[in-house]
């Protein structure tokens, strides 16, 4: 295949705007050619010569791309420059040196589309001495032998624009059209596979059965699934017919991990291939999939070696691209929690239901410092997920995901297989006015607090909630100590109250407080004329004092909002 079939083809897109119209020549440009030319052809449309998760650097920018012109084209460096100023675009000033150039020069000779995509491809293998040199000579040994429009997609591939409006929402519909088949398809292929080279192939040759066919591969990451989100328990076990697994939704950055023998990669969400970012988690990886061959999902997470909770993952990926990697992995270690599995050995998984996979992922991995696999309950009562997600907020993650016990894999879809738990609400900081005595476990201690906020109005203190939940036996130990000295024995003057707590407490202390909701005029009689719905301790406030708490128009105010979310959400 000649190169000018295909500098024609981005030519004519490059002259339409018409979505129809860039459709149509993109179609045609596929149908004709050849099946084992159309990944390279596909490849070079989106403008690129490796698919967009191989890492791989040209190492050549736009100074020396300059050069490569210059040398093609016998033009100065100031010409060059010049015409930069005046077109703006590389690729332009190429076409234009190298039509005048030709005016000089005998015959063209046919540039093959294979030929500028091989000396493209080997710019990343040429290292060491002179190394930027001989890419510069590869590329003008290409420009040398190309027309003017050529010349001109070439420089523009090198930069990595062609300046098309080629995307790959575009191929996906240019692909269905080229072959009859619905977008749905040929995007769902892409999704196993994120090569749209790929796809076009395998329909080129054996139709909508060459998708089917279509596999995971080790080294072309998957699209990952995705969550929807349900704003309560309930609706999420109605969703679910009842009953789910549910996941601490742990907080870090989504990653693939993919084995093959000794080799390994890692995957974000967006497909880019981490793996060198984390050479400390090679080995880790490799030694804990049993299989010869799998792909797995899972969160990196980083871990704070003092709290032991996780850190906020972007600055952990700040802090690798800036200091040496080596000494970071030991300052900073990293864990990925995996919570799934698409391919082991020869098995391809994605089709099978969430309990299958979960089985297979618990046998072929071994559990190591580094790789764990995410906890997973199956629940059906509202009591015991929430008391889960109240668990795992405490231990420093964002709550809960659930998960569908028969759904399949869904390669990039946000379905409602997998449902988040609302993430939490604003927090309230309250006063704590008294405490009821602990039973059961919990004797010896106070069991449940009651927590008030401010009237500005009155000045008083109108209880909100009371909250027992939330707590380490640590905590409420520590309490215990802390409040008893705080203990008076008539209810403060300043508060008004319904409730009759077992002791009331001078109001001196604030406490943090998650809840799932604000409910006005709850079962409860309080006396703010709001009460909280699953309400969770999260830390006791020692930097504030008394009079920074919440007042009862903040509640008010948070309610209304909840209330606004609500009906805009549905
Ligand atoms: P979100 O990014 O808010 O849409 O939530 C979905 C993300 O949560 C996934 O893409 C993962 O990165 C992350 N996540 C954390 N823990 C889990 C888990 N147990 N199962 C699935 N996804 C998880």
């Amino acid at each position: 295949m000649n190169y000018k079939t295909l500098a024609d083809a981005c030519q004519n897109l490059e002259e339409t705007s018409s979505y129809l119209e860039k459709n149509k020549i993109i179609a045609k440009l596929l149908q004709e050619t050849p099946g084992e030319r159309l990944e390279m052809v596909v490849t070079l449309l989106l403008g690129r010569v490796f698919p967009a998760y191989v890492s791989q650097e040209t190492g050549i920018g736009l100074q020396q791309l300059k050069k490569a012109v210059g040398q093609s084209t016998g033009y100065s460096k100031n010409k060059i420059e010049d015409l930069m100023e005046q077109l703006g675009d590389l690729g332009k000033v190429a076409e234009k040196l190298t039509k005048e150039k030709k005016q000089m020069t005998l015959a063209d000779k046919t540039l093959k589309a294979k030929k500028v995509f091989q000396n493209l491809r080997k710019l990343p293998k040429i290292t060491g001495e002179g190394s930027v040199d001989r890419k510069i000579k590869k590329i003008s040994e290409l420009l040398t032998a190309a027309t003017p429009k050529e010349a001109k997609f070439i420089v523009r591939t090198v930069l990595g624009d062609l300046r098309i409006g080629v995307s790959e929402g575009r191929l996906r519909d240019a692909i269905a059209e080229a072959f009859d088949l619905s977008s749905e398809k040929v995007e769902h292929a892409y999704m196993l596979t994120t090569d749209y080279g790929k796809v076009a192939k395998a329909i080129a040759e054996k139709g909508e059965e060459g998708l089917k066919e279509l596999d995971l591969t080790v080294g072309h990451p998957v699209n990952p699934m995705l969550a929807q989100r349900l704003e309560t328990i309930d609706e999420i076990l109605k969703r679910m017919n009842g009953r789910a697994a549910f996941e601490i939704k742990i907080d870090g950055i989504r990653i693939q991990p993919h084995k093959r023998e000794n080799d390994i990669y890692l995957f974000t969400r967006r497909m880019e291939d981490y793996t060198h970012m984390f050479p400390d988690l090679e080995k880790s990886v490799r030694n804990s999939i049993k299989p010869r061959k799998a792909i797995v999902d899972g969160e990196l997470v980083a871990i704070n070696k003092e709290t032991g909770k996780p850190m906020p993952f972007q600055e952990v990926l700040r802090r690798r691209r800036k200091y040496n990697i080596e000494n970071l992995a030991e300052e900073i270690p990293v864990e990925i929690h995996l919570f799934d599995v698409l391919l082991s050995g020869n098995k391809t998984m994605i089709k099978e239901p969430y309990m299958e996979r979960r089985k297979e992922l618990e046998e072929i991995i071994k559990l190591g410092d580094r790789i764990k696999i995410v906890e997973s309950k199956i629940l059906e009562k509202t009591s015991e997920i929430q008391n889960f997600k109240s668990e795992a907020v405490h231990k420093g993650h964002e709550g809960l995901l659930a998960k569908n016990l028969k759904a399949a894999y869904r390669a990039g879809r946000r379905e409602f297989s997998w449902l988040k738990l609302k993430a939490e609400v604003e927090t309230l900081d309250l006063a704590v006015i008294g405490a009821f005595a602990g039973r059961g476990d919990r004797a010896g201690t106070y069991g449940s607090y009651l927590l008030a906020a401010r009237d500005s109005e009155t000045e008083t203190l109108k209880t909100v909630t009371r909250v027992g939940s939330g707590f380490t036996d640590e905590e409420l130990e520590h309490l215990t100590e802390k409040f008893g000295k705080l203990r008076v024995e008539e209810k403060p003057s300043n508060l008004d109250s319904e409730i009759e707590p077992d002791y009331w407490f001078k109001p001196q202390e604030v406490f943090e407080i998650n809840y799932e909701e604000i409910q006005k005029s709850p079962n409860e009689t309080h006396t703010s004329g709001y009460g909280l719905r699953f309400p969770r301790f999260v830390k006791i406030r020692e930097d504030l004092d008394i009079s920074s708490v919440d007042t009862v128009e903040d509640v008010a105010k948070l309610f209304e909002e909840q209330e606004k979310h609500q009906t805009s959400d549905n």
